[in-house]
């Protein structure tokens, strides 16, 4: 039995990891499909605290994992497939091993969802975003294209503007889902223009973006847009599946947890992007990942009638 299995090998998780280990809990964590999460998509992390030169995502991912390790928390590199956690004893199934715990952290983050067009896949972090926090700096003086027109869209469009000399914001209907207010503030925004009713068709470049293939979905009609960079924002999807039977979703289907990452089943916790739509940074992550490793500590002591220290 161990004390706690950490879902998730993104700053949440790992952060996780790290606390967990070092109130010697003996942590395991169970990596997934994509080790490091979404902050391994970016170039360049220039706005983690403490690293004034920026670092590379998937560099970033080895050290917060280099750093787990070293505090003596094992990592698993292997896909949670099935979970069993509404007893006290918490079980993780992989495809061939079963684990069981006293506590379970879900730091399964979310997915940001993609066009599925050609070009995507291969300019990710060579002019295809997801994230204008992360990489809007890299096209200062530049046109970008942010695809999408919900509050995303607009709230990272309008933030663009700080960088882009142009930002062009298509959208697939001619109607914003935006909320007034952003839309009123991007219409105000000389920086910005609109393409309506158009879906990107294709995403065409050499060794980054050069332009963007539209199809007005009114006409049918395809168009080539010069374009340096492209900011995808289409909504997110919590990486919830495996829990959608037992925990609590909120309505935008992130987990539902209180101020403390507890979620409605004793003894799990939640953290990152599977819990927050709203800040969705590798700082808040990891942050939250204290959290919730602070909770799962207080919570182990409390099952083996220990007083934790500071409670
Ligand atoms: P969202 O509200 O679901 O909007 C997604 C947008 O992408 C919609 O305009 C949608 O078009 C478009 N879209 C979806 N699939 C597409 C595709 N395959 N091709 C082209 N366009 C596509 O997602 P979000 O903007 O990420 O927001 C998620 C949640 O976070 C929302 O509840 C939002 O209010 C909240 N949020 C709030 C703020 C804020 O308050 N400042 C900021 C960010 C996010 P249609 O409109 O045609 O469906």
């Amino acid at each position: 039995m161990r004390n706690v299995i950490i879902i998730g090998s993104g700053p949440a998780g790992l952060t996780a990891a790290i606390y967990t280990a070092r109130a010697n809990l003996k942590p395991l964590l169970i990596a997934g499909l994509e080790r490091g999460g979404q902050v391994t998509l970016t170039n360049d992390l220039e706005n983690f605290p403490g690293f004034p030169e920026g670092l590379g995502g998937f560099e970033m991912y080895q050290l917060f994992e280099k750093q787990a390790q070293k505090f003596g928390a094992e990592i698993l590199y292997d896909v949670v497939t099935r979970v069993d956690l509404e007893g006290e004893v918490k079980k993780v199934y992989t495809a061939d091993q079963e684990f069981e715990a006293k506590s379970v952290i879900i730091a399964t983050g979310s997915t940001p969802k993609r066009l599925g067009v050609p070009g995507e896949k291969e300019f990710i972090g060579r002019g295809v975003s997801y994230c204008a926090t992360c990489d809007g700096f890299f096209f200062t003086g530049k046109n970008v294209a942010v695809i999408g027109g919900g509050n995303s869209a607009l709230d990272e469009g309008l933030f663009l503007t700080r960088f882009a000399k142009k930002v062009t914001i298509i959208h697939r209907r001619d109607r914003l889902r935006a909320d007034a207010i952003l839309q009123e503030r991007a219409m105000q925004n000389e920086k910005i223009e609109f393409i309506w009713d158009s879906i990107v068709d294709e995403i065409v470049g050499k060794d980054g973006v050069e332009s963007l293939k539209l199809k007005n979905v009114k006409t049918g009609q395809i168009t080539d847009h010069p374009i340096d960079g492209v900011f995808v924002f289409i909504g997110h999807k919590p990486n919830v599946e495996l829990f959608e039977n037992s925990i609590d979703l909120a309505p935008d289907r992130t987990i539902q947890t209180d101020r403390r990452t507890r979620t409605n089943i004793e003894g799990v916790f939640a953290c990152g992007d599977v819990q927050d739509s709203i800040y969705r940074q590798a700082v808040t992550a990891a942050g939250s990942g204290c959290q919730s490793a602070i909770e799962t500590e207080k919570y182990v002591a409390e099952l083996e009638g220990k007083a934790y220290p500071g409670k």
